[in-house]
């Protein structure tokens, strides 16, 4: 009886382990799903501009002397820059989540608000360049415990995204407030809108709803993704808000634990 006791007790041993293992296999399918999306989605995004870019260079090594005017060629370099730009900023922003994603924890400083937002908004209205109305409404003295320079990224995509996504005329509502049991950092817009089938998938690397949109406005299709991080690595939530045609409202909550106010 004891054999068999023990014989029963090592078949479910067993099956635990067979069940655990085929856990951690799925798991790891999952993983490398993951990362061969990834992979795909990268490449795919560093081909177009390479594309476009090894064509320009074509054209003009190859023009025969004289083929081309001045103007011409000024023109092609432009639109090469551009390119190049299109790709430094891919492998900036894919850096930046790499770095979030190895270092484990935000470092913890006092980040005083008003003057972070104070500098971003000289920067967000020079790239509205007078399309948008702005609206402001900052409280004073309420303070945030985090790494700035994650902190100043994060509220900039969302200020940015603002102006990218909002037509002309537009305006674009910032608050930084206490709440009850936390604090709210939201920017509110009137552009164009999310339908709500892509609300959950917008923070996820290269999702957009309007893939040329983005690339005319200057995205990378990461912004969200970063701020996403960002959030988690402060103890706040990226909650958005939006109706086609209304208008979105991208807001961070952080926790009460992450305040401070100056005295
Ligand atoms: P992108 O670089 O394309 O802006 P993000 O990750 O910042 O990438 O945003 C992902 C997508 O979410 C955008 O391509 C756009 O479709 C949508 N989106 C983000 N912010 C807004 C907004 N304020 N209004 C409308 N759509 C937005």
């Amino acid at each position: 009886n004891q054999d068999k006791l023990m014989m029963m007790q090592f078949v479910v041993y067993a099956r635990e382990q067979r069940l655990l293992i085929t856990r951690d296999l799925t798991q790891i399918d999952k993983l490398e799903t993951t990362r061969r999306d990834f992979v795909a989605n990268v490449s795919h995004e560093l081909r177009t501009p390479l594309t476009v870019l090894a064509g320009f260079v074509e054209t003009i090594s190859e023009a025969p002397a004289g083929a081309l005017t001045e103007e011409q060629t000024q023109h092609y370099f432009g639109l090469m820059r551009e390119q190049a730009k299109r790709m430094q900023s891919i492998v900036s922003d894919l850096l930046t989540l790499s770095n979030l994603e190895t270092s484990p924890e935000a470092e913890q400083v006092t980040v005083n608000v008003t003057e972070m937002l104070n500098g971003l908004r000289q920067q967000v209205e020079a790239l509205s360049a007078g399309r948008h109305q702005f609206e402001w409404d900052i409280e004073s003295g309420l303070n945030l415990l985090g790494a700035p320079s994650e902190l100043t990224s994060a509220f900039a995509n969302l200020l940015t995204n603002a102006v990218r996504y909002t037509p002309d005329k537009g305006t674009i509502y910032v608050k930084w407030m206490s709440e009850s049991d936390g604090a709210r950092f939201s920017v509110q817009d009137t552009g164009i809108g999310i339908a709500a089938e892509h609300i959950p998938r917008l923070s996820e690397r290269f999702y957009r709803v309007d893939r040329s949109r983005s690339r005319a406005a200057g995205g990378t299709g990461l912004g969200l993704a970063i701020t996403k991080h960002i959030a988690m690595r402060h103890d706040a939530e990226l909650q958005i808000q939006s109706r086609l045609q209304q208008g979105s409202t991208f807001s961070l909550v952080f926790a009460q634990s992450r305040l401070t106010r100056a005295t």
